[in-house]
């Protein structure tokens, strides 16, 4: 199975992987073997996986789609990835992203873009748009992505796979490379929502070495996937569907709404009135909180340093000039200027503050329904290069998955149909259901039941 893979991906020309090695794919694979030969093995004993350059992995190069990490590898494993090897599962390789998980369309990477298996002219969304395109091409069966403000719910929606980013604090975020703490969480990509919740068993779990991990006891994410929807209450915010929504998306999206109607749902008109707010408030906290995690790569320890300087400052200075992107730059200084003195009070503390709201309009919701859901992006997948140079429209497109990660809230992405973008071709579009906390199993039944 890992050398079909491999196969696989050595013959892809999408860019989805940063690294592979062969050899250390076949050894664990045969130590997989090995597990399978006794009784009672793990239910992914022996499953490929690729995991989301973010996540450290001893034996691989672990580079976070940076420069500034290119040649780094990590002396230990991440929870996330350690739980898998445990499992039995059999790595294949490290997947691209955006640099530090900044993005929205993999273009942000220092290994170049990837590709939309779908449209080879398209994005395939970030940032874990590895993740995405390697489940859509079946380079892997099972990926680990991380969801900061979107990542895992955009490219899966843009590739046309499913996609969970769990309640804030499910899943372990040691060793998780950190952008943004107070909302990176990591999650599974998959073929389906069965497959996700099979990944999730292994995923999620109380990890001490974690300090926002959340102890909640362990549970079968597959405990409602054969839970009839009859009654089900299912919110439509109003301010999804607004000015802005692309109209083949939209109709993608009502379909699937009626389908539910079909499968005995009830569609509930809500709103979340303060969704336009999440974009300012997402684009404040989030670099502030980069600004201080990218602090640590200064060129001493580890990372990237210049070869000639003079001095301390100055190496400092240098290694950070040469190793980060531009649009990391563009965050340190974003982030250090709402934290800096004087701006504070009125952006960050502001931010905080709309934050709170923001949470508090989705408990209001979930008082008239038991799920939401909406489009996950307003678009399909735009051209590469078409907002490269565009920060704020890679922004913009985030509009309907920020609040869920803000809030801490459960949100999926599953497979809706297809739009045409401009470019009469058939794109992915995705589903976005969102729950109230630790409403995962829930989600991922209500998935399964319309897949
Ligand atoms: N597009 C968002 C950003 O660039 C979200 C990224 C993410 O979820 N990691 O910050």
């Amino acid at each position: 199975l890992a050398q079909h893979y491999l196969n696989r991906i050595a013959a892809s020309d999408l860019n989805a992987f940063t690294h592979v090695d062969p050899a250390l794919t076949l050894a664990q694979a045969a130590h997989a073997d090995k597990l399978l030969a006794q009784p009672n093995p793990h239910a992914l004993a022996g499953i490929p996986i690729a995991h989301k350059d973010i996540f450290v992995t001893r034996g691989w190069r672990s580079t976070a789609g940076s420069k500034m990490l290119a040649n780094y590898t990590s002396p230990f494993d991440a929870t996330v990835v350690e739980q898998f090897n445990q499992a039995g599962m059999v790595t294949l390789g490290k997947l691209n992203c955006d640099e530090f998980a900044m993005g929205s369309a993999n273009e942000n990477s220092f290994f170049g873009a990837v590709k939309n298996p779908w449209d080879k002219r398209a994005v395939p969304g970030g940032s874990s748009g590895g993740s995405a395109a390697a489940i859509a091409a079946r380079l892997a069966p099972a990926a680990t992505a991380t969801d900061t403000g979107g990542s895992i719910r955009q490219p899966a929606s843009f590739c046309g796979v499913t996609g969970i980013k769990p309640t804030y604090g499910r899943v372990s975020r040691f060793g998780m490379i950190a952008f943004a703490s107070s909302l990176d969480q990591g999650g599974p990509i998959a073929q389906t929502a069965e497959d996700c919740a099979l990944l999730l068993n292994s995923m999620a779990g109380f990890d001490a070495r974690d300090s926002t991990s959340l102890e909640h006891p362990n549970e079968d994410f597959r405990r409602d996937l054969n839970t009839p929807l009859k009654g089900l209450r299912i919110g439509v915010p109003r301010e999804f569907f607004g000015a802005g929504l692309a109209t083949d998306v939209e109709q993608a999206v009502r379909a699937a709404l009626a389908k539910y109607e079909d499968l005995g749902a009830i569609l509930v008109d809500i709103s979340l009135p303060k969704t336009e707010l999440s974009i300012p408030v997402y684009y404040v906290i989030a670099p502030a909180e980069a600004s201080s995690n990218l602090s640590r790569f200064d060129g001493v320890r580890y990372g990237h340093r210049a070869a000639n300087y003079d001095g301390l400052t100055d190496m400092y200075k240098k290694s950070r000039t040469e190793g980060f992107g531009d649009e990391v730059k563009r965050r340190i200084l974003v982030g250090s200027y709402v934290l800096s003195h004087g701006y504070y009070d009125a952006y960050y503390l502001q931010a905080q503050k709309i934050r709170r709201l923001i949470a508090e309009d989705f408990q209001a919701a979930f008082k008239q329904c038991d799920v939401i859901m909406g489009p996950v992006a307003p678009t399909v997948a735009w051209d590469l290069g078409d907002k490269a140079d565009d920060p704020v429209a890679n922004y913009l497109a985030d509009i309907f998955t920020l609040s869920t990660s803000l809030a801490g809230l459960p949100g999926m992405s599953l497979p809706c149909g297809f739009g045409q973008g401009e470019k009469n071709s058939k794109r992915p579009v995705g589903l976005q259901l969102i729950g109230n906390y630790f409403s995962e199993a829930k989600l991922l039944g209500v998935a399964h039941q319309y897949q």
